[in-house]
């Protein structure tokens, strides 16, 4: 992993060319292009298989480098101050001389943004002067990528370089706020929704009927393109069986998340353990039933739409 530093170097050359590079973050891989090139970013919807309607969020290595791109406010103030660098992503005003290019808003006049907080991005960003444009590192509606290896079983060789974090931290996205106007939540995520709520001292709730402008928001996402049941409390024999623990008696068909219940670690293993059962060809998933708090709404979040083939 340390080595990965020296590949920073070569990470810029490539981004400088417009090319693509996937980076580590603490939440799951991205596949990054410069935020401000309409070619680069083109690139990345592209390799993706993404339609053009998504729009993508912008890393920046720190606030005084995107004020000439968007507004800012109170709320964006204090979110930033408790969380950032971290996994929360906010949607705000985009200014009208902004030079982010049109393909990562897809001509709306907001735009997402997210300071990450794994090292070698960090180190990467702060060497660049353009904010880089990153989508997570998966085929669109596929499941996300937490290690270099996930990316490459993702892309093959299509893409130049992957830089290597080792696993990803939380294992899942960002939550989404907007900011734009009263604070929303778009998109459940690594932070709770409480832990927002006390720092902005409201009681916003998370909506699953929302407009889709968010592509984590369509029914239709993470998906390891087998079909899944919830909620089960027996599976058929022939079932990969997603167990919240594990149990004293192995079975190969069985896969825990944790061992002790910790949603945190079950946050962490869950594309993992999914990605681990498509590629033994399981036909079918079925999966316990989560608990749903804390990182479990977001997991139930994520089971949901992969159930939704
Ligand atoms: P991913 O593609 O997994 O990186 O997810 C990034 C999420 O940020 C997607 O769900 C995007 O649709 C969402 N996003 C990006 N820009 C905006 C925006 N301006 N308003 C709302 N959501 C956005
Ligand atoms: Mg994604």
């Amino acid at each position: 992993m340390k080595k990965d530093l020296s590949n920073i170097k070569k990470a810029k050359v490539l981004l400088d060319k417009k090319h693509c590079v996937a980076i580590p973050t603490e939440t799951v891989y991205g596949l990054a292009a410069n935020a401000y090139s309409d070619e680069a970013t083109l690139r990345i919807f592209k390799l993706k298989r993404r339609p053009k309607f998504n729009p993508l969020i912008v890393h920046y290595f720190k606030v005084k480098d995107l004020i000439d791109d968007c507004e800012i406010n109170n709320n964006f103030k204090k979110l930033y101050n408790r969380f950032c660098p971290g996994p929360l992503t906010f949607v705000l005003k985009l200014k009208k001389n902004s030079k982010i290019s049109r393909h990562v808003t897809n001509g709306a006049k907001t735009l997402a943004v997210r300071f990450p907080k794994s090292f070698i991005t960090r180190n990467l960003l702060r060497s660049l002067n353009y904010p880089l444009a990153a989508p997570s590192a998966n085929i669109y509606t596929q499941i996300s990528a937490v290690t270099k290896n996930d990316v490459k079983d993702e892309f093959g060789n299509k893409i130049k370089l992957i830089l290597d974090g080792g696993r990803s931290k939380l294992g899942l996205e960002s939550t989404i706020i907007s900011l734009v106007e009263k604070p929303e939540i778009l998109r459940l995520g690594a932070i709770g929704i409480n832990k927002i709520n006390k720092v902005l001292k409201t009681n916003l709730k998370y909506s699953k009927k929302k407009k889709i402008i968010v592509s984590g928001q369509s029914k239709f996402h993470y998906s390891p393109g087998i079909p899944i049941r919830l909620n089960v409390k027996k599976p058929f024999y022939d079932e990969a069986f997603i167990l919240i623990q594990k149990r004293k008696y192995f079975d190969k068909n069985h896969f825990y998340l944790t061992k002790n219940r910790n949603l945190n670690e079950a946050g962490k293993k869950l594309y993992k353990t999914l990605r681990e059962i498509k590629k033994l060809k399981f036909k079918r998933i079925a999966v316990q039933k989560i608990p749903n708090k804390g990182m479990g709404q977001t997991i139930n979040d994520r089971l949901r739409r992969a159930s939704k083939i």
